[in-house]
């Protein structure tokens, strides 16, 4: 299993609820997101109309499910969650429609892989409350027209791109997840510690934030590993020689690049000759699928400026050849 990542394990749900925010004023950083949803939610509650749908899209492990809850909190309403994969026929989704009380939240994850027959019965129930379903088989089939109690869609992607235009035009409020920034990152795992009682200081906490590509998941998975080491070797208390030890130990490197990263820049370097190379020959020569490359190695990657896409293939920059140690080919001299 990957150490670094961002995926969602189902062994840490547990942890993952423990440690997610519930309120707004605590979602640490993604602060353009935060600033709108501040005026949002607020004018929604107080006219006592459901939020507008709301679309966020955004890597594995930045906050999508947990900005979720937070809208429904915040609305004082509950929240029903399920995912575009599970819902294999329009009926799954009308049960669900059908069952929410006035105001809830229905929370679909990986709205992107909906089936198109799924998505059309979304498309009235969003935009009036209402569900076209059939009832009957051949010729005494009929279809009835069903109420549904105003509500809030949130749907969270990773992929922009993958969402059908008229899916997409009917989410009033559409949020971007970025990757945070360190000094977030660092209020995160410090959070965090605080609230699973570990003793760590500030250089700890900068030392895990650091090697967390970006991503609050992985700081606090790796918070977690740091605190294990901490208990064997460092009495319990996290400082930045714990912190680093630890962190060498898992092989993540400063970067936050663990192996599976390194083994695709090396590929490209080494096997390509830093590209351009097209995204299934990559796959194919380190045995990961498209999507698993598009979806979590990638995005981080290219964030860094350790990848870049061309319309012939994949690249690396001048960055990559130096991180392992090569002189870069002569079209990145100066
Ligand atoms: P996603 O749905 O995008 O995959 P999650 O919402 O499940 O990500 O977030 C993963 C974990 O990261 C959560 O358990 C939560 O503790 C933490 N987390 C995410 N965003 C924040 C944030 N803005 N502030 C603090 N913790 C966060």
């Amino acid at each position: 299993a990957r150490f670094v990542s961002s995926e969602h394990r189902p062994d840490e749900e547990a942890l993952e609820r423990a440690l997610r925010p519930r309120r707004l004023a605590d979602y640490i950083g993604q602060p353009a997101v935060v600033e709108q949803m501040e005026i949002f939610v607020p004018a929604a509650r107080n006219r006592g109309e459901p939020l507008d749908h709301v679309l966020i899209f955004g890597p594995p492990g930045l906050g999508k499910t947990t900005l979720a809850h937070i809208i429904a909190n915040e609305m004082g309403v509950s929240l029903k969650q399920t995912s575009g994969p599970v819902l294999e026929r329009p009926g799954d989704l009308a049960a669900l429609l059908t069952n929410l009380e006035p105001g809830d939240v229905l929370f679909i994850d990986e709205i992107h892989r909906l089936s198109s027959v799924v998505e059309e019965i979304l498309y009235p129930a969003m935009e009036d409350y209402q569900i076209d379903i059939m009832i009957g088989e051949g010729p005494a089939a009929r279809s009835i027209k069903l109420d549904l109690p105003p509500f809030t869609l949130v749907g969270a992607t990773t992929r922009a791109g993958m969402l059908t235009n008229p899916l997409r035009d009917r989410f009033g409020i559409i949020q971007r997840l970025e990757f945070y920034e360190v000094d977030h990152l660092v209020h995160i795992v410090e959070r965090s510690a605080r609230l699973t009682q570990l003793e760590m200081d500030n250089h700890g906490a900068r030392e895990i934030a650091a090697r967390s590509r970006g991503t609050p998941r992985i700081a606090n998975r790796l918070l977690r590993r740091v605190r294990d080491y901490a208990d064997i070797k460092g009495g319990g208390q996290v400082d930045r020689s714990i912190a680093n030890a630890a962190l060498d130990m898992l092989k993540v490197d400063k970067r936050g690049f663990d192996h599976q990263d390194r083994r695709l820049l090396e590929t490209l370097l080494e096997k390509f000759d830093g590209g351009p190379v097209g995204l299934d020959n990559i796959a194919a020569a380190i045995g990961e699928s498209r999507d698993t490359i598009e979806d979590v190695l990638e995005p981080y990657l290219i964030q860094q400026g350790f990848l870049i896409r061309t319309p012939r293939g994949r690249m690396a920059t001048r960055q990559t050849w130096e991180h392992f140690g090569y002189r870069p080919p002569e079209r990145w001299q100066d």
